[in-house]
């Protein structure tokens, strides 16, 4: 079995049939890592010891003839801000180059305990802050599809590690997109919980009111499966919550048949590419001959959404991030005073972008400005989550793009921020609302990468899972 087919479903069965070990399959993933990750740069720091321990575990489970879960012995990597215990988390920053987790996060325990395996830690945006993994302090990622084009970002590390055959699949984090965008970016399913969906806890935070971790597969089907694994609620996250009941029955094509798809007039005006525009329309087209209906819609207040994000998001990242003085994991600066000292290890261990929004969310929370900015921008944060509640009234699910153009080059859009920015203009909403939405490869030639994204009503990730698992099928067969 070669390492680009296999899925989590596949590799589970391969298990179960003996075709291959768990440690064999790591064991693969590494010979693999070490040849392609020269090039691609997806990985910040590799855990072999505990990954072939962990492996074994399921082999022995295999070998009792015992029953596995549908995670044991899968490899997987992780992004470089979710904590594992006893493994590096920089976050992709100098400020942590030297921190190493003495916790796990919960929904890396809960992988640990349906036998999952963890290949490493993968490059990202620095905090999360970005939209091509251009800002991580350490290396650049590559995109596996076109060397010269960037990953997307900020999980470009797990995204290209998938992309690339170098795990089996990965977690990114989504604070406006950055699971979802880098996943239409390389070509592979990326999605976004709904916001209290999973646990937040032992996720280094950009902005609390944002921020999702959620699973990046070659698969939808992947997808449910680490997602299943992964929600619920979690006494050490408030904001976590548990699923409501009547959403585990399984939904068939038929009860897709009698759901609508609203396409939101906002999203289709000017700005896609020739590409992404080909791409959604080929995929609409694609749901129509499965029998399923389609809408106009109005999100009136779309045009608000980044303006709103780029308030609300700083103002959070300012307070997340004060605590990171420099003084306990990584002093790169060293003076008599506390004052310069703080000072000084800011500037050396924050990128010009991190930077950027510290000093952008220190001035929106500041006196005499919270009430002109912050607190606007809440009130205008309503109102998009009103547009969607109102769309939600008429249609079951939102078709839209993920983003709006094809992966760019390197350095093409790294000194013009808002050049970057506008690369979330599609992502954005979803997270103001708190919404699901997954990012689906639209075309069956990889080597031109577009997605489409699929957002849901506030905890039916079922409905967007299920779309998108007879769309994969459809794709694969016309
Ligand atoms: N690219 C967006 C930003 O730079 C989103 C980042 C994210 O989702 N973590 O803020």
């Amino acid at each position: 079995m070669h390492l680009h087919d296999l899925t989590i479903k596949k590799f589970h069965q391969g298990l179960l049939d003996k075709k291959f070990s768990a440690a064999e399959i790591v064991k693969e993933y590494y010979n693999r890592i070490e040849v392609r990750d020269r090039e691609i740069n997806a990985y910040l720091s590799l855990a072999k010891e505990d990954a072939f321990l962990q492996a074994e575990k399921t082999d022995i489970k295999v070998a009792k003839g015992e029953s596995l879960s549908p995670l044991d012995g899968a490899p997987l990597a992780i992004k470089d801000n979710i904590l594992i215990s006893g493994q590096p988390a920089t976050a992709a920053s100098k400020m942590l180059e030297k921190y190493i987790a003495s916790y796990d996060a919960t929904v890396i325990n809960k992988l640990k305990s349906s036998g999952a395996v963890f290949l490493g830690k993968t490059n990202m945006d620095e905090f999360a802050m970005g939209s091509s993994t251009e800002t991580s302090a350490f290396k650049k990622t590559k995109n596996p599809r076109d060397l010269e084009r960037v990953p997307g970002g900020s999980s470009g590390g797990s995204v290209a590690a998938v992309a690339d055959s170098m795990a089996l699949a990965a977690l990114g984090s989504d604070t406006g997109g950055s699971i979802r965008q880098p996943a239409s970016f390389c070509s592979v399913v990326g999605l976004k919980p709904t916001y209290g969906a999973v646990s937040r806890y032992g996720l280094i935070a950009m902005a609390s009111s944002l921020d999702q971790i959620g699973p990046i597969t070659k698969t939808v089907e992947d997808a449910e499966i680490l997602f299943k694994t992964m929600a619920g609620v979690d006494l050490l996250d408030s904001t976590s919550v548990d699923f409501p009941k009547e959403d585990k029955h399984e939904l068939t094509l038929d009860d897709l048949k009698n759901m609508t798809i609203g396409i939101p007039e906002e999203y289709f005006v000017g700005g896609l590419d020739q590409p992404t525009s080909q791409a959604l329309d080929n995929s609409i087209k694609l749901f129509k001959s499965l029998g399923i209906h389609f809408k106009n819609i109005r999100l009136p207040h779309t045009q608000y959404a980044l303006s709103c994000y780029y308030i609300i998001m700083p103002a959070e990242v300012s307070s997340n991030l004060s605590r990171l003085d420099g003084i306990r994991y990584s002093r790169l600066k060293d003076s008599n005073n506390l004052l310069d000292l703080y000072r000084q290890n800011k500037s050396a261990g924050f990128g010009d972008e991190v930077q950027r929004r510290i000093i952008l969310g220190t001035f929106v929370l500041s006196s005499g400005y919270y009430d002109a900015y912050y607190s606007k921008a809440q009130k205008v944060r309503s109102l998009i989550k009103n547009d969607f509640t109102e769309a939600f009234k008429e249609v079951d699910m939102i078709l839209t793009p993920v983003a709006p153009t094809v992966p760019f080059k390197f350095g093409e859009r790294i000194d013009d921020p808002l050049a970057m920015y506008l690369s979330d203009i599609f992502t954005i909403p979803v997270n103001l609302a708190g919404l699901p939405a997954i990012s689906i490869p639209a075309n069956q030639k990889p080597e031109l990468p577009v997605g489409f994204q699929l957002i849901g009503k506030h905890w039916r990730e079922r409905d967007i899972l299920t779309a998108g698992k007879y769309y994969e099928q459809a794709k694969y067969i016309t």
